[in-house]
């Protein structure tokens, strides 16, 4: 297939993009599966996939069906209607996740965002006013004010001052920190299950269950950001399902819209407290989006589905763990296709480099952690590839 636009980064950035990160010199022009192809044709296997959005790989029947059939429908009549594949969707999340209220709106920050408001809104009728959030080091929950204020990253909270007041941070998976920080004025915890962008940090077997009854005796929500290890990530519906917690509130993100802006906040009855006009947005429970939503439920919700993202994760574990008996890796961690290995060096923006150039995408979350997030679909041959890639970049680098 021919395409009208075969340029270079240098010829494609006239200046106009305000810059706002680094960005190699490629450009992504074509998908299919776990492959992507720049304008110049040459092709990569893709361990990224949108950053753990695309559930289902690039360009997907599935998505494309539905956006082509609901195209054809009805793009939107506006958030004050009523629509049936926003009512469908909210209904398949709300029984899947076992809560009861779902909001649908376009991206994980603006999920958060509403929990956060949610929260504030619960506290001042139930709680006495309480409005603090306790939220971990090292999280990510997004990039509005009040979500990089909540969001524990080095640095973050002096950016763009005043700082959103209202949030404290303690250490992740340590028990004693969040029931010594509790305190009247606060109302929440909101953390995610692993944390993600901080380098796939699994808490200790245990914690959140703890956690949810320390929450449940204090009287404080549960929050959980699941915008990156919801939709079977890790190989359950929901990240939390492997300890059997259930949050009082839930976002969700990424893997929802599979590769279009679609992110939800659910809450349970007790805890959906807003009143009509506290939240809202013009894409709020948009049809075509949810009409993907709903594609993308329905196939994870398939019986076969999650055994076969656990089958593929156990092979890229035994697969990443043989690299690391002739590598200087460290360790493997995460779960389900969130996978990490921290490396003996900060070497891995360089090894993130000449895996592009050999064909292969990875992310590099911290400088010495390289982060494997592919498609739910993806095969153990891709798999193989890629470590044979891996390896190959390795062993040059270490020479
Ligand atoms: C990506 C992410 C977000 C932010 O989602 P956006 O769609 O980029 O706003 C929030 N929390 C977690 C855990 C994420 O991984």
């Amino acid at each position: 297939m021919s395409n009208p636009v075969s340029a270079t980064n240098s010829k494609l950035d006239s200046g106009a993009l305000m810059r706002v990160t680094a960005r190699p010199e490629v450009v992504m022009q074509r998908g299919d599966g776990s492959w992507l192809w720049d304008s110049e044709g040459r092709r990569y296997l893709d361990f990224v996939q949108g950053w753990a959005v695309n559930a289902f790989g690039h360009a997907p029947a599935l998505i494309r069906d539905a956006l082509d059939f609901q195209a054809g429908q009805l793009l939107t009549a506006s958030p004050a209607f009523h629509n049936v594949p926003a009512a469908a969707l909210c209904e398949k999340l709300a029984n899947a996740t076992g809560l009861d209220r779902v909001f649908l709106c376009s991206t994980g920050a603006e999920a958060n965002e509403g929990a956060i408001k949610l929260a504030r809104k619960w506290g001042r009728l139930h709680r006495d006013g309480a409005w603090e959030v306790i939220s971990a080091t090292n999280s990510f929950h997004g990039r509005t004010l009040a979500t990089m204020a909540a969001t524990g990253k080095p640095g973050w909270d002096d950016l763009f001052p005043p700082a959103m007041p209202g949030f404290r941070h303690v250490p992740y998976g340590e028990l004693d920190a969040i029931a010594a920080a509790i305190g009247p004025e606060t109302v929440a915890i909101m953390l995610e299950p692993i944390q993600g962008e901080g380098g796939v940090v699994v808490p200790p077997d245990g914690y959140f269950p703890a956690l949810r009854r320390l929450t449940e005796e204090k009287g404080v929500l549960l929050i959980l950001d699941e915008i990156q290890t919801g939709l079977g990530r890790t190989g359950r519906f929901l990240a939390c399902m492997h300890e059997a917690v259930t949050p009082d509130v839930l976002t969700l993100g990424k893997g929802l819209g599979s590769g279009v802006p679609l992110a939800a906040l659910i809450a349970t009855d007790a805890v959906s407290c807003f009143r009509d006009g506290d939240q809202g947005g013009t894409h709020a429970g948009n049809p075509l989006m949810a009409a993907v939503g709903n594609a993308v439920v329905d196939a994870i919700l398939q019986p076969e589905f999650l055994t076969q993202v656990n089958r593929v994760a156990a092979h890229l574990v035994l697969a990443l763990e043989g690299l690391s008996r002739v590598h200087p890796i460290r360790f493997v961690r995460g779960r389900g296709l969130l996978l990490a290995v921290g490396l003996g060096s900060a070497s891995a923006e360089k090894i993130v480099a000449s895996c592009r150039e050999a064909g292969l995408l990875l992310n590099a979350p911290r400088a010495d952690l390289l982060r494997f997030m592919p498609a739910l679909t993806v095969t153990c041959e891709e798999i193989d590839f890629m470590i044979e890639i891996l390896g190959e970049v390795m062993g040059r680098e270490s020479r």
